[in-house]
């Protein structure tokens, strides 16, 4: 399953960090978020627990939210 796009996607954003961001997955269920040993927040693939990447609570509106994605992520089908 595709839970972001990176191309055409109206969840995409421009964060400056040179990383791919979005306000938020496609299908939220299909992630879960833990507090990683580092103290910031995992997103991990709910099917098989692999690292998706990061989520900051700093993103802009509507979700205030910034999922920072490998580039893995976005490849998966
Ligand atoms: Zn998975």
């Amino acid at each position: 399953m595709r839970l972001w796009r990176n191309q055409g996607s109206k969840d995409k954003f421009d964060s400056g960090t040179g990383w791919p961001s979005f306000t938020k997955p496609i299908v939220s269920d299909a992630v879960v978020q833990k507090v990683d040993e580092t103290g910031r927040v995992e997103v991990l693939c709910a099917t098989c627990m692999s690292h998706l990447g990061h989520v900051f609570p700093d993103g802009p509106p509507p979700t205030q939210m910034r999922y920072c994605m490998n580039s893995i992520a976005l490849a998966l089908e």
